[in-house]
């Protein structure tokens, strides 16, 4: 069971009432698509979804471009700099 982020309680509630945050959180439900939200890439992931209930797959869609992709084309700046 993974443990929704402390916020504000009036925030809380609000998230609450709006989309059902906590108790998603609570049953590892992503708020947005409401499949299950129990594997994540790693521990950055896994903590986004104590915060916004996202499972993996809407984070990938929300936030894009993944980090590992972000490090390959630091390296291959480094590489034509070089
Ligand atoms: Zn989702």
């Amino acid at each position: 069971m993974a443990e929704p982020s402390h916020k504000a309680q009036p925030l809380e509630d609000l998230l609450e009432r709006v989309y059902g945050r906590t108790s998603s959180i609570r049953s590892n439900v992503c708020v947005f698509c409401k499949k299950d939200a129990t594997e994540f890439r790693d521990a950055l992931s896994r903590r986004e979804y104590s915060i916004s209930g996202l499972c993996q797959d809407c984070q990938d869609e929300v936030f894009g471009v993944d980090e590992s992709e972000f490090i390959e084309v630091e390296l291959d700046i480094n590489v034509t700099i070089d």
